[in-house]
């Protein structure tokens, strides 16, 4: 068999993946296939923000941030008038996509793996003794495939079955764009959750990209239905509450399935990574999970080379155990808070609560693991349903329907009046 493992796709998961195997086993060089259907660098719809545990999971790797990014110190999280700012102890580096996956690419081709671009798997069967994988070129065997294949991977469907996702039908929905800055970035990452008093259940993002961009977008989670065109028609109007214009051109939205902790990843002699296995149902990224998961997939795949055992039984656990799983697991709880129906109340504590915005601030640079924090939190759960009332009302205050005039429009904003704990 001429290439032990294949992996479909060379996002960050595939990429981190053959990386991990070939650090693993150096002798595996040229025997991990890394099949990509685009040629790179290719246009990957994404905020670009290196957020969380990244910069762990590259040095793990021993993969290096070669491209241009942006290094952003600080977060405003708004609600209306309401807004607090966040220093970040470790900056988030924020990219674009296309130039990082590349360069990733770049860096597993120099360490031995074979990638074959604008090449998809179309098709595979599990077979006594390998996998056979469908190639436009005809069909190869392998011993073990790994789904990297990204929101609508094909392995996934195989594994989770008629089933689209575990948490129900409906993915989380991302609408994005990237365009010049025109005096309106900062150096800050705008987390604006306005549009939810509209009904959107996430946030509306504005972040700093190289070159004097912006990048910008809307995540919706999936607790309530909502339209593409309706999610784009917010998208748009929301972010000229921020005098960002993204005229004429049509918004095109692009689904992911959120983490579950039960939800199948691994089979005989297959393994799923990145947005194949789930992403973080609270915030949307994904990044820092493909790479953390392409470490824990690459040392079951060396186990399975090593030991003859395929069935990958032990994955699932691994994924879930492993920090990625216990903050993916935290947040996947903490979105049903808060895209629940009691959004207001918990809105309130990440905006009035600052230790609360401090952890998860920590957690977003990746200096912190929340899953370790989790008595902390429920305290400040505690503590805030105490005063929640009071936090509330100055919540509904602060926010208005679309029709109606919005917030004051400008961030920072100062109303610290509504909660005493602001700081600016
Ligand atoms: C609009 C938007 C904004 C986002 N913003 C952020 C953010 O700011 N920070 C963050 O951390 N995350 C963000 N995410 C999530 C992040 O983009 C993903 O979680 C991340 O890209 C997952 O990496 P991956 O390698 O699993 O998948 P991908 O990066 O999607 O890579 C999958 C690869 O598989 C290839 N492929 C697909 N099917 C096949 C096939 N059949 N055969 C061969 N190849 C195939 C594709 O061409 C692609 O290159 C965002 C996502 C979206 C949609």
């Amino acid at each position: 068999m001429r290439h032990e493992v294949v992996i479909a796709g060379a996002g960050p998961g595939g990429v981190a993946t053959a990386v991990a195997i070939l650090r693993a086993d150096p002798s595996l060089r040229g025997r991990v296939l890394l099949c990509d259907r685009a040629r790179f660098p290719r246009p990957k719809p994404c905020g670009g923000g290196l957020t969380g545990h990244v910069d762990e999971a590259l040095a793990a790797l021993g993969l290096e941030l070669t491209v241009p990014s942006f290094p952003s110190p600080r977060a405003i999280v708004r609600y209306g008038a309401m807004a607090r700012e966040v220093g970040l102890a470790r900056p988030v580096n924020v990219v674009r996509r296309e130039e990082f996956d590349a360069s990733l690419v770049a860096q597993a081709r120099d360490l031995g793996a074979e990638v074959r671009e604008s090449t998809a798997i179309t098709d595979f069967t599990v077979e006594e003794g390998c996998v056979r994988v469908a190639l436009p070129s005809g069909a190869i065997e392998t011993r073990i495939l790994v789904g990297a294949d990204g929101a609508g991977s094909l392995v996934r469907k195989r594994l989770v079955g008629h089933r689209s996702g575990t948490d129900g039908p409906r993915p989380i929905r991302f609408f994005r764009a990237e365009l010049p800055a025109r005096g309106a970035a900062t150096d800050a990452m705008l987390y604006d959750f306005t549009p939810m008093v509209d009904g959107l259940r996430g946030y509306l993002w504005v972040f700093p990209v190289p070159g004097d961009r912006i990048n910008v977008g809307l995540m919706h989670s999936p607790q309530v239905s909502r339209t593409g065109a309706e999610l784009a028609t917010l998208c748009r109007a929301r972010l000229l509450d921020h005098g960002i214009q993204l005229g004429a051109a049509p918004l095109r939205g692009w689904p992911a399935w959120g983490y579950h902790p039960a939800s199948p990843v691994a089979g005989p002699r297959l393994c799923t990574v990145g947005d194949a296995a789930g992403i973080d149902g609270l915030t949307g990224e994904g990044i820092a999970v493909a790479l953390e998961h392409g470490v824990l997939a690459g040392a079951a795949i060396a186990n399975a080379l090593a030991t003859g055992d395929f069935s990958f039984s032990g994955y699932r656990k691994a994924l879930r155990r492993a920090t990625v799983g216990r903050e993916l697991a935290l947040d996947r709880w903490l979105a049903k808070l808060l895209y629940g129906p009691g959004y207001r109340r918990w809105l309130s504590l990440v905006l009035c609560d600052p230790e609360v915005l401090d952890l998860y601030a920590a957690r977003v640079s990746g200096t912190l693991v929340l899953a370790d924090r989790k008595l902390t939190l429920v305290a400040a759960l505690l503590r805030h349903l105490a005063a929640s009332s009071s936090r509330q009302r100055s919540l509904r205050d602060s926010a208005r329907p679309l029709s109606l005039p919005s917030g004051c429009g400008r961030i920072p904003c100062t109303n610290s009046g509504c909660c005493p704990s602001a700081r600016r």
